[in-house]
């Protein structure tokens, strides 16, 4: 009797559909260098969504792993980043490496993030640290 309960779905997972709660509301406040997160921009995630306990933490290490590609992006193209101060290059590239051990880690239900990706990236990072800097 209730069937077509368009757009919402909160009941079941919105990545991996598991029934199985609890399931999270997430709302994407902070990216990782601490701006507003504008949920709304097509580019980045869309409408708030429900996700269960292993989906909600993937889809925190996505938005990190997002925010950090991007601005390494700009980095690599001389353009203003959040990443051009050697701290915060520091500080990402060990978030990286802490994404990739949970990717590795865990089995998820959905896979949201290729731990690949996130490898490829911590290799970029260790070969831009090994030419811009000598800081040991
Ligand atoms: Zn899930």
């Amino acid at each position: 009797m209730t069937d077509g309960q368009a757009g919402f779905s909160a009941g079941r997972c919105d990545a991996c559909s598991t029934e199985r709660g609890p399931l999270m509301k997430l709302s994407l406040g902070k990216d990782f260098f601490g701006r507003a997160y504008d949920r709304l921009s097509p580019s980045s995630d869309q409408s708030p969504k429900w996700f269960c306990e292993s989906c909600s933490m993937q889809k925190n290490l996505q938005r990190d792993f997002r925010d950090i590609r991007a601005e390494f992006e700009k980095l690599s193209a001389g353009q203003l980043s959040e990443l051009r101060g050697a701290d915060q290059l520091q500080r990402a590239h060990l978030r990286l490496r802490e994404i990739a051990t949970i990717l590795d880690g865990n089995m998820f239900g959905a896979r949201l993030l290729d731990p690949a990706d996130v490898h490829a990236l911590i290799g970029r990072f260790q070969a831009q640290a090994g030419s811009s800097s000598a800081v040991g």
